[in-house]
C-alpha cells in the first residue's frame, strides 16, 4: 500500500499557492529513513553515507541529511559546488566521477575531498592537474566484471564504463605507494535499484576479500571499503522495501569472517546512496488537464517527462494515487500523459485507474530521487518547483519553478531576453 503524507485538503492548499505541476519531499519521513539507515550499520565504527547528491541536487535536502551526519558523493563541478555551499568539506565529501575533467579533480583537491579513480590512467592524469602531487589519500574504483552477475539498470560490470580491473588495481595501489600516498580506500559500485539483500552483501563480501589480497600483494592496509550505492526501493505496491537491518547483519557477518578474521584491520564501511536516502519521500503533484477518447483514453497532465523521465527513460513503474477519488469510484484504464511531443512522455501506460476528470489532482509517487534532479527543458518545457513538507505540516519552497526569462537567459536575442 502505497500512502500519502498529506490529505486531499491540505493538497488543495498547497497547490492554491504553488501552482502545479510541483515536487514535494517530506522531510519527516526522510529523517526517519537517514535514522534507520545509521542505525542497521551501527556496529562499524566510523561507517559513513555519502548522499548521491545526484539524485537530489538541492542543497536543502543536503544540508537536512548532513544534519543526520551523511556527507556527499559528488560526481561533477556543480555537485562539488553544491557540496560545498551545504558546509560538506574535506573527507565528507567523496569524489566519485568518470572521464573527469582536470579542473573538477583540483576542485575536489582543494575541497579535500576524498578522490576515487575511476581509471589507472587517471593517476597521472590527477598528478598532473594537481601540479606533480598526489593527495595522501586516495581510493580506486573496482569493476569487477564477470565476477558479478547484471543489474537491469546498470547492466552487467564488463559491459560498464567504470573502474579498474583486478591487475589493473594492484598495478594502481603499487605506484600509489611508491609516489608516498599513505591512506588507501577501495570502491566499487555495480547494484542500481537493487531489492535482494544478498546482493549487497555479495558485493561488500567480494571487497573484503580483495581488500585483504591487495593488501597482501601489494603491502598496503586500508582504511575504508566503499560499496557504492545501489539499494532500491519498491515502486510498485506490491514490492518490499529493502531490508536494510538484514543488509547490515550480513555486511557484519561478512567482515568478520572475509576481513577480520584474515588478518586485515577493521575498516570503516562507506556506501554512497542516492535512490533509497530520498526516492520514495518525494511526489511528484500535478492536475488533470484534458481527458481524450480515441484508440486509447488518455488522461493529460500538466506535468511531462520534463519533471520525471524514468517511465520514459526506463519504462520504470511509477504508482499514481489519485487522492480526491472515493473507493467507489468507476474504474478506467488509461494512459497517463505529457504535453511533450513525444509519444514516450507517459507516466503510465494502460493503467487502471479512479475515474479521472479535468481539474483532478494526481501524486506519483517516488520521485524523490531521479526525478526534478532529471529534467531537462526539451520542447521549451519548464521544470517545476521544489517544496519541503516540514515535519509540523508547513511546507516550504525550496526551489523555484523556472520561468520563461530562465528559458531565454542564456540567448541573445532583442525582444526575448531583457
Ligand atoms: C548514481 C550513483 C550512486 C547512487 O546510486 P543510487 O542508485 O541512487 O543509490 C552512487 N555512486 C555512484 C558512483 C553513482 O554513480
Amino acid at each position: 500500500m502505497k500512502t500519502l503524507p498529506f490529505t486531499l485538503d491540505q493538497l488543495e492548499a498547497i497547490a492554491a499557492r504553488w501552482p502545479t505541476p510541483f515536487h514535494i519531499y517530506d522531510e519527516a519521513a526522510i529523517v526517519a529513513n537517514a535514522r534507520r539507515l545509521k542505525a542497521a550499520f551501527a556496529w562499524n565504527k566510523g561507517f559513513h553515507e555519502f548522499f548521491a547528491v545526484k539524485a537530489a541536487p538541492n542543497p536543502h535536502l543536503m544540508e537536512l541529511l548532513r544534519r543526520e551526519g551523511f556527507g556527499s558523493d559528488c560526481s561533477s563541478m556543480a555537485e562539488l559546488v553544491l557540496a560545498e555551499a551545504v558546509g560538506n568539506k574535506g573527507e565528507d565529501v567523496m569524489f566519485t566521477s568518470n572521464d573527469t575533467p582536470a579542473a573538477e579533480f583540483r576542485k575536489a583537491a582543494e575541497l579535500g575531498a576524498i578522490i576515487n579513480l575511476d581509471d589507472i590512467t587517471h593517476l597521472d592524469f590527477l598528478e598532473r592537474s594537481l601540479g606533480g602531487r598526489l593527495p595522501e589519500l586516495l581510493c580506486c574504483r573496482w569493476n569487477p566484471g564477470p565476477l558479478k552477475g547484471g543489474n537491469a539498470i546498470i547492466g552487467k560490470p564488463e559491459e560498464a564504463k567504470y573502474g579498474f580491473t583486478k591487475p589493473q588495481l594492484i598495478d594502481a595501489y603499487r605506484r600509489m605507494k611508491e609516489k608516498g600516498v599513505k591512506r588507501f580506500g577501495l570502491h566499487t559500485m555495480v547494484a542500481s535499484n537493487e531489492l535482494d539483500p544478498q546482493y549487497i552483501i555479495d558485493t561488500a563480501t567480494l571487497l573484503f576479500d580483495l581488500v585483504v589480497e591487495i593488501s597482501r600483494e601489494v603491502g598496503v592496509t586500508f582504511e575504508f571499503v566503499n560499496i557504492g550505492g545501489g539499494i532500491g526501493i519498491p515502486y510498485r505496491p506490491e514490492q518490499l522495501p529493502m531490508d536494510i537491518e538484514r543488509v547490515g547483519k550480513g555486511i557484519e557477518g561478512a567482515f568478520k569472517t572475509h576481513l577480520i578474521e584474515k588478518g586485515h584491520p577493521a575498516v570503516r564501511l562507506y556506501m554512497e546512496c542516492g535512490r533509497c536516502i530520498t526516492g520514495p519521500y518525494g511526489y511528484l503533484v500535478s492536475r488533470v488537464l484534458h481527458i481524450k477518447d480515441t484508440y486509447r483514453k488518455y488522461a493529460g497532465l500538466d506535468a511531462c517527462m520534463a519533471n520525471l523521465m524514468r517511465p520514459a527513460l526506463y519504462g520504470a513503474y511509477h504508482h499514481i494515487t489519485v487522492p480526491g477519488a472515493t473507493s467507489d469510484a468507476p474504474r478506467v484504464v488509461y494512459d497517463v500523459t505529457g504535453s511533450l511531443c513525444e509519444n514516450n512522455d507517459k507516466f503510465a501506460i494502460q493503467r487502471e485507474l479512479p475515474e479521472l476528470h479535468p481539474g483532478d489532482l494526481v501524486v506519483i509517487h517516488d520521485a524523490g530521487a531521479h526525478g526534478h534532479a532529471m529534467g531537462f527543458q526539451y520542447n521549451g518545457k519548464l521544470r517545476s518547483a521544489e517544496l519541503l513538507l516540514k515535519p509540523d505540516g508547513s511546507v516550504v519552497q525550496i526551489r523555484r519553478a523556472e520561468t520563461l526569462a530562465d528559458y531565454f537567459a542564456t540567448l541573445d536575442y532583442n525582444g526575448l531576453t531583457k
